[in-house]
């Protein structure tokens, strides 16, 4: 049930509806069978049917891509963009209603290319919403092109004999901004730690971005088949101020302790060494969100008025 008044949902009205994962459901996903967008689609009704978050005060915005069908799947208000500009949008909707709940989902083409630029500005501006960006390695709805994030050597229908460069590491890039404030890594195929840290991502205060390692059977079907198969190719980060899963602790027993608020650890962490490592990276609780920064920079519409009429004054005859 909502509580009266509830302050993290913001509602601040009576209301004694209740939800379930099923009232979030909306239309049937027409992701591939064995999609891991499945899987982060499911942890999400979980989460919002956990934090009982009422859909008329959930926004789901995203670009373009298989992934972005995501507000489609959603029974909340949803905004399915143009390629990129997601962040921008949702930016948009929490400014002007900052007592929303605003989810953004993105591809790795969709965040780590065309949209760089809005990813490093909102990490920097850091507006409170949860941010998932589901990396499968690859432009999967336009059928197989390099991604920025794409492996050295994985071959794809733009570069057919692998792909040239290096693949962009976005933990890394994210953590490189000014700002950073929630950067963390899952993986579809570990529910548990999949909740747990879209859960973590929800309570921060501030911009959360997690980097879903997202299975696309159809094009990189290789891609995290190392780790999905065998458990001790993953390296969970646990602290007591992590990702808490101890469910998957035993089979995923590969432990590196981390501190999140360690930024150099964090930096030091996010290097590719061939280990899959899911956990939160770093968090800073103390940053200012970018909705109450710049509204104390606003003038309010009567101060806005006052200098209108005094600049008309200083041109009257
Ligand atoms: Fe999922 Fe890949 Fe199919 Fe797209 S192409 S729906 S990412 S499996």
């Amino acid at each position: 049930m909502i509580q009266e008044g509830c302050s993290l949902l913001g509602c601040g009205v009576d209301d004694d509806r209740s939800f379930s994962m099923d009232d979030y459901a909306s239309a049937t996903a027409r992701w591939c069978p064995g999609c891991g967008d499945h899987a982060v689609l499911t942890a999400v009704e979980r989460l919002l049917a956990a934090e009982q978050l009422p859909p008329e005060r959930t926004v789901f915005v995203s670009g373009i891509g298989c992934s972005s069908r995501f507000p489609h799947y959603v029974h909340t208000y949803g905004f399915h963009g143009l390629h990129g500009r997601a962040l921008p949008v949702a930016t948009g909707v929490k400014l002007r209603r900052p007592d929303l709940h605003v989810f953004v989902v993105m591809g790795d083409g969709d965040c780590c290319s065309i949209g760089a630029g809005h990813w490093i500005h909102t990490t920097r501006y850091n507006p409170d919403m949860v941010v998932l960006m589901l990396d499968n390695g690859v432009y999967g709805l336009t059928k197989n092109q390099t991604s920025p994030t794409t492996p050295q050597g994985l071959p794809s229908n733009t570069q057919p004999k692998g792909a040239y460069l290096p693949g962009l590491n976005p933990i890394s890039a994210t953590l490189g901004v000014t700002n950073a404030s929630f950067v963390a890594q899952t993986g579809d195929w570990v529910p548990e730690h999949l909740y747990q840290t879209m859960s973590a991502a929800f309570h921060h205060r501030g911009f959360s971005f997690v980097r879903v390692l997202q299975r696309c059977p159809k094009f990189t079907e290789t891609l995290f088949l190392d780790a999905v198969r065998d458990p001790k190719n993953v390296e969970l980060l646990l602290h007591p101020n992590g990702i808490v899963a101890p469910e998957i602790e035993e089979i995923y027993e590969n432990h590196t302790s981390h501190d999140p608020s360690d930024l150099n650890s964090a930096h030091r962490l996010a290097q590719e060494d061939g280990r899959v490592r899911l956990g939160l990276f770093y968090q800073n609780r103390g940053l200012p969100v970018y909705e109450e920064v710049r509204s104390e920079h606003l003038h309010s519409a009567e101060q806005k008025l006052e200098l209108l009429n005094a600049e008309l004054d200083r041109y009257a005859v």
